[in-house]
């Protein structure tokens, strides 16, 4: 396989030229890094990122070329070099022009960074910022434009399902509620809508067929009335479960109250505590 060829098939864009394709050291860390610099076809030259309408060149903002680091080859960096000048559409103004594999201001590869978002999906930040090599914030980063730039995932099938989880979290300190259903088989969350209750609930269960919901077999959340109505309502063969994180912490909860209720109790009879 020809250079060409192969920088094109591990960028997975084909309408560009790669003129070089070689190793180097990186300055700071001391590694061997692979870089492609590749140059785009003119037809794909100043476009603008927003409407991908071809517009007029109107310079460079600071360094001609950009680099964009792509998934790794084996256990190198990889990176992607190209100019980037910026464009000025009639319609958005002034931009950086669109990059094919990348989303605007990104300094990695639309591969490299649904890799991270998905990884984040699954496992804690910290472990996510090591595996790949990047910033602890840069994760944020990633996810962040993954789920400004990806279209929400086309409507679930919610065949199989047989296990699931539905908990209610608040975000914007307290101010907003969000509910989540997730199947409890592949970690997977499969809905979620904002705020919570029986209402929000009820919709989740009716988009689901009555074969579906009856091949639900365990339902697991916290304390919740309103999950427990929900559930016994539309599943008639699902086990309510309460999960061991809710568990323990109301163990712990009670355990604190006898505590102190104790220490009260001793206090008052005037025995030392
Ligand atoms: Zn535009």
């Amino acid at each position: 396989m020809k250079m060409n060829k192969f920088v094109k098939t591990i960028i997975g864009y084909e309408r560009m030229k790669v003129q070089d394709f070689y190793t180097e050291e990186e300055p700071y860390r001391g590694e061997m890094v692979f870089v492609a610099q590749v140059e785009l076809y003119k037809s794909e030259t100043y476009r603008c990122p927003v409407c991908g309408r071809k517009c007029v060149s109107y310079g460079y903002q600071r360094n001609r070329v950009k680099r964009w680091r792509a998934l790794d080859l084996g256990s190198h960096r990889f990176y992607l070099e190209c100019e980037a000048p910026r464009c000025k559409c009639p319609e958005h103004g002034v931009k950086a022009v669109k990059i094919p594999w990348a989303f605007p201001d990104s300094d990695y590869t639309y591969a490299f960074e649904m890799q991270v978002a998905y990884c984040a999906a699954n496992e804690p930040t910290n472990l996510v910022a090591r595996k790949y090599r990047i910033k602890w914030g840069t994760v944020g980063n990633c996810v962040g434009r993954v789920q400004d730039n990806v279209p929400p995932l086309q409507p679930q099938s919610f065949k199989n399902l047989k296990r699931i989880a539905i908990d209610e979290t608040s975000y914007q300190k307290g101010y907003k509620y969000i509910t989540t259903v997730m199947n409890l088989d592949n970690g997977e969350i499969i809905w979620a809508a904002d705020g919570f209750g029986d209402e929000v609930l009820r919709e989740f269960f009716e988009q689901l067929t009555d074969e579906e919901r009856a091949g639900i077999e365990q339902v697991a959340a916290d304390g919740a009335r309103w999950i427990t109505r929900q559930v016994e309502a539309f599943c008639p063969n699902a086990v309510r479960c309460v999960d061991p994180f809710h568990v323990v912490g109301w163990a712990t909860g009670a355990l604190d109250n006898a505590r102190k209720r104790i220490a009260a109790d001793t206090k008052k009879n005037g025995l030392p505590c």
